[in-house]
């Protein structure tokens, strides 16, 4: 009688189960799992660090709609890959961490890389499952996978000890699964789509806040739709632009601030009441600010702030029900208020103020210098990864996203070191798009060996380094005496030379009149390529209202 082995039934499960990639480092005991998500046809990324392994696996989940995969060795492995399952979490983005393990019949005893794998992986898991004997890996896949991304998504960690991976057993002997249909699309109940609508009316000074949940669900078609209809104002959460594009005229994204704190009435859509939103409160949105609140996860519903309105339910279904019942309303927000004349107002005015900085010509360049040149360049339809501190936050303001799921960034756990994965998983999901990754010097660095990766899988990413030679802004020459300051890295590092080692384009940029050009060479290079752009130390971003992770009263 034939006979399978574990590491075919684990591929096979996975196939079925809609995973398509595999970011991963092999070694013991996992190499037969690699070999064979290869030979049923699943696309496997090797990469250098696990770390950048599950960051990749996540985005790639992220934009295809299911849990993709990251393949990890046993003990160490697990233990960097974390860091992702961890980021995953937070950003309730799904994924499948595979983690080799020990041989279960040298449990115990001291084995090479023993490590008790579930129990750590669980801390940051929706569902973590040691599996004990091949027969079973189908059941196990379909339940990890189900549970990732059913829901509010997140990610999952499956065991996979040496002694199951080798296991022969005969075919026909154990029990298949069953393909996992999509996720379900619950519904809000109609009295509370009603009462959203009727808030909505009553409001004097009304925001729409969308946020990834958005993207998530794919919903960017229906809300749209309602945004249009309603003629309500509205901004995007970082992750959540795209999803109506930037460049909309109810946008009111370059009036962030004044939007969130004069607001009366906000309507979070698939967005958390997090840092990121200021926790909803003073002084940074008005006290008494009534909030409708659309969120998949009925525990998400009132964080920080009651919530008057809760629309718990998927926000594809659930826009799509508001726009059916806004066919019954004559209702929209009117053309000509206060409140649309002091966003635009605002609007105008920030844009007054970061304009000197924008027309600078002095080298070393500013960041707004920087982002004129970028933004003129950057393709419609590119995939932008963004991380660093300056660099990730002029950058959401200076870069427009017009298509959804097409900005990843530190999100909500403000992970430094996602960029390169996540560019990997970019290239690998979307070929056919370009793949620009604007990095800071320091947040390029957790990961700067995944050019490597890049340049080894044909991976056209476009890395823009905006250096300014620290964590924060460095010095303009490394003093003589020790101990250097904490937050300085090399100044002028020749980044672009590392491209170059493993067969990639790098240019460094000097002087902003260099800029455009070099961006354009970049592109057109047939590979990934590198522009590291030389920036003042002391660049900074435009005068802020409130301090950064601003203190409520
Ligand atoms: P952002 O950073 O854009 O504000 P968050 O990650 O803070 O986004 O919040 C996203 C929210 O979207 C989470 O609370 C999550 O429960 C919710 N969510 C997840 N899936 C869906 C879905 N299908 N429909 C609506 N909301 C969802
Ligand atoms: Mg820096």
């Amino acid at each position: 009688m034939a006979t399978v082995r574990g590491a075919t039934i684990i591929a096979e499960s996975l196939k079925q189960q809609g995973v398509e990639y595999m970011f991963g480092i092999v070694g013991f005991p996992v190499v037969p799992i690699a070999a064979a998500a290869q030979k049923v046809g699943i696309t496997y990324v090797g990469m250098r660090n696990e770390q950048a392994a599950s960051y990749a696996a996540q985005a790639a989940g992220y934009m295809t709609g299911r849990p993709q995969a990251c393949l990890v060795v046993s003990g160490p492995g697990v233990i960097h890959a974390l860091a992702g399952l961890a980021n995953a979490q937070s950003n309730c983005w799904p994924m499948i961490l595979i983690g080799g393990a020990s041989p279960i019949v040298q449990n115990g005893r001291g084995a090479f890389q023993e490590e008790k794998q579930v129990a750590a992986a669980a801390h940051y898991c929706k569902y973590a499952h040691a599996v004990e004997d091949a027969r079973r890996i189908p059941f196990y896949v379909e339940q990890a996978m189900r549970t990732s991304f059913y829901g509010r998504p997140g990610p999952v960690y499956l065991d996979l000890p040496d002694d199951v991976i080798l296991q022969e057993v005969e075919e026909g002997s154990f029990q298949t699964a069953e393909t996992i249909p999509d996720a379900p699309r619950p519904q809000a109940l109609d009295e509370n789509v009603e009462s959203a609508l009727s808030a909505l009316e009553s409001a004097e000074r009304p925001l729409v806040i969308v946020g990834k949940g958005m993207a998530w669900s794919n919903a960017e078609d229906e809300v749209r739709g309602f945004i249009e209809r309603t003629q309500l104002p509205f901004l995007a959460s970082p992750m959540g632009k795209g999803v109506v594009a930037d460049d909309h005229p109810l946008s009111v994204g370059a009036a962030r601030t004044l939007a969130l704190k004069e607001a009366d009435l906000i309507f979070l859509m698939g967005a958390r009441l997090n840092w990121i939103m200021h926790f909803g409160l003073p002084p940074r949105f008005s006290k008494d600010v009534r909030v409708i609140q659309l969120d998949m996860s009925p525990e998400e519903i009132g964080t920080n702030v009651p919530a008057e309105v809760a629309l718990v339910g998927d926000g594809k279904a659930v826009v799509s029900q508001l726009n059916r019942a806004l066919d019954e309303r004559q209702w929209f927000y009117p053309a000509e208020t206060s409140w649309r004349s002091a966003l635009a107002e605002k609007a105008e005015a920030n844009q007054a103020t970061v304009q000197p900085m924008i027309e600078d010509e002095s080298a070393p360049t500013n960041y707004y210098r920087a982002f004129k040149d970028i933004r003129q360049w950057l393709p419609d339809n590119a995939v932008i990864v963004s991380e660093g501190a300056n660099t990730m936050d002029i950058g959401r303001t200076q870069m427009p996203n017009n298509s959804p799921r097409s900005r990843l960034d530190a999100g909500s756990y403000g992970t430094m070191g996602v960029g390169m994965g996540f560019a990997v998983a970019a290239a690998a999901v979307h070929p056919d798009r370009p793949v620009v990754a604007v990095e800071g010097d320091s947040g390029f660095g957790f990961s700067g060996m995944e050019v490597e990766t890049m340049c080894r899988h044909k991976m056209p990413v476009k890395i823009i380094i905006l250096n300014n030679g620290g964590i924060g802004g460095g010095m303009d020459e490394l003093p003589a005496d020790k101990p250097l300051p904490v937050s300085v890295l090399t100044p002028r590092a020749r980044y672009d030379l590392m491209m170059e080692a493993f067969g990639g384009r790098g240019i460094l940029v000097e002087d902003p009149k260099d800029l455009r050009s070099a961006l354009d060479e970049a592109m057109a290079f047939d590979g990934p390529a590198i522009v590291n752009v030389l920036l003042n130390p002391r660049a900074g971003r435009k005068p802020q209202e409130f301090a950064w992770l601003t203190k409520d009263e």
